[in-house]
């Protein structure tokens, strides 16, 4: 037996093909690439590393990290990247659940985690953003003499990634090296991928869409990347005339369209915009492709299933949709409480089962049973529609459902009217107690300064436009909404802070 994910990776390229440059002008090919990451691999079973064994990562994005994954699979191991947003009080949580052998940290953050590590007694290394730390050293020690992967078969796992948290306390999805390479290999025929093809690499890769999207696509593609530090337009920009693929959450398009430089011309090299992770507004979509010409593509996915659906590479990239399932990916619309299939053009949950969904939820034998039907679908946890076409079009998540008096209002059809006024940039409908409906429809706006509005106004607009349930009791102005790094709304903070605002 071979290991399945590396094997697949390893026969897409050439040692001599371009794989990754970085801004300050590191280059490396393919086979470069493979002859670190195998003294990496070699210096992890040095340390004791053992099949099936966690390395878990809290480090800043550089290339390095990249080969830490990779050699961690050829290792036999299961990647465990961490936000590098967490406090060394959330990762002594990550750390006692997911017990890693070994966790690899920045160099700043070694003193305060040191502690933390030891006690749930693994072992702690450090590497920084330009390749220095006592990973490398040890690498380096190995040798870069070729590795032999260790066999490791389709089943097996390949990472444990850490849901965003949005909705509540982060699940550690269990993923198989075949949930990996399938949904990669569904990306790759369905945007086209080739061995021709330059990505913008600007996502973190700590999550799905920066880790796995982006760079699975690459790998078994045979493709390259040049690889940002974090997302900066004018790098973003600067870096599209060599480029061919950018892949996106919403934010950044609409910090693209905000730039002056964003031209047809300036984006005439391009191929594929692709966007993800949150709902891309359908009016920056709109924006976008007046100013370039490019329909951005949208996709939907999530850290248990990888991508789930993709807008057409040919055929229309409608706003507001996500798409076709991918090729391999079934996906249904059925009824929250039953699981009963529901009748196309109605709302309910989304379920999907495929070679992409995971195998579940880390020490969480229970959520998983719960979350899986008799017959295998993932329920999502995203209520959504499929139209005539089967376009499947996200109405948003369950969670975020306001129940007002005993009526269903879903978030995204009350946002959609709001943001359509004169004078708003966005806006997050949320539900919050109420003493008389058991929740509140309530609307949180961020104006854009083009034009006056107040709470009233808003109000009043809404009149003829939505049935009086859904009408917002209250619009609360704000300066921005608040998000996370993958631009995600935290409405579950929203709820938060207007909790008593009718008590
Ligand atoms: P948690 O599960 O911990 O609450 P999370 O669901 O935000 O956090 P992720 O797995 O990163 O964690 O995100 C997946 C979710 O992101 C999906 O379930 C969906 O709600 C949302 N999402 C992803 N892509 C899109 C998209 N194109 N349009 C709308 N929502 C999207
Ligand atoms: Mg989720």
């Amino acid at each position: 037996m071979s290991n399945w994910l590396i094997a697949a990776i390893r026969s897409g390229a050439t040692d001599a093909a371009p794989f990754l440059e970085t801004s300050d002008g590191r280059r490396w090919t393919y086979g470069e690439f493979f002859s670190r990451a195998g003294g990496l691999a070699r210096a992890l079973v040095g340390l004791g590393l053992t099949p099936g064994d966690r390395v878990a990562a809290q480090v800043d994005k550089s290339p390095e990290a990249l080969l830490l994954y990779i050699a961690t699979v050829q290792a036999g191991g299961v990647f465990l990247p961490l936000n590098v947003g967490y406090t060394p009080a959330e990762i002594d949580y990550f750390v006692g659940d997911a017990e890693p052998a070994l966790l690899v940290v920045s160099l700043a953050a070694e003193a305060a985690l040191r502690p933390v590590v030891e006690r749930h007694g693994a072992r702690i290394e450090t590497l920084d953003d330009k390749g220095g730390g006592s990973l490398m050293s040890l690498a380096a020690d190995a040798g870069e003499a070729p590795f032999d992967d260790v066999a490791r078969g389709a089943d097996d796992l390949a990472a444990i990634l850490y849901t965003s948290g949005t909705t509540g306390r982060s699940k550690g999805a269990m993923l198989t090296h075949d949930n990996l390479l399938s949904n990669a290999r569904a990306l790759k025929e369905c945007w086209r991928y080739s061995s021709a093809d330059r990505l913008i690499h600007a996502l973190p890769i700590f999550h799905t869409h920066g880790l796995f999207v982006a760079t699975n696509v690459t790998l078994v593609s045979g493709a390259s990347m040049i690889f940002q530090p974090r997302f900066d337009p004018a790098e973003v920009m600067r870096a599209m005339p060599s480029a061919t693929v950018l892949m996106g959450v919403p934010t950044f398009y609409v910090r693209l369209v905000q730039h002056d430089g964003l031209t047809r011309e300036a984006t005439a090299h391009m191929r594929l915009f692709v966007s993800g992770s949150a709902p891309l507004l359908a009016e920056t979509h709109r924006a976008f492709s007046e100013k370039t010409g490019h329909a951005i593509l949208e996709r939907y996915g999530m850290t248990e299933t990888n991508m789930i659906t993709s807008n057409p590479y040919e055929g229309d990239r409608i706003p507001g949709a996500v798409g076709f399932p991918l090729p391999g990916v079934e996906l249904r619309i059925a009824d929250a409480e039953t699981g009963a299939a529901l009748a196309q053009g109605e709302v309910g949950m989304i379920e999907v089962r495929g070679p992409n969904v995971f195998k579940g939820y880390w020490r969480m034998p229970e959520k998983t049973k719960a979350e899986f039907r008799a017959d295998g679908f993932f329920v999502t946890g995203d209520l959504g529609r499929i139209d005539e076409r089967g376009y499947v079009w996200i109405v948003g998540r369950g969670k975020d459902l306001v129940i007002s008096g005993g009526y269903n209002v879903y978030p995204k059809e009350v946002e959609e009217e709001i943001d359509l006024l004169p004078g708003v940039a966005e806006s997050a409908v949320i539900g919050v107690p109420h003493p008389d409906f058991g929740e509140g429809v309530t609307a949180v706006v961020v104006p854009d300064g083009s034009a006056r509005i107040d709470e009233a106004a808003v109000l009043a607009a809404l009149k003829d436009r939505l049935a009086r349930f859904k009408q917002p009791k209250r619009v609360i102005l704000v300066d921005e909404l608040p998000r996370n790094a993958m631009g995600k709304v935290q409405k579950a903070a929203l709820r938060e802070t207007y909790s008593d605002l009718y008590a």
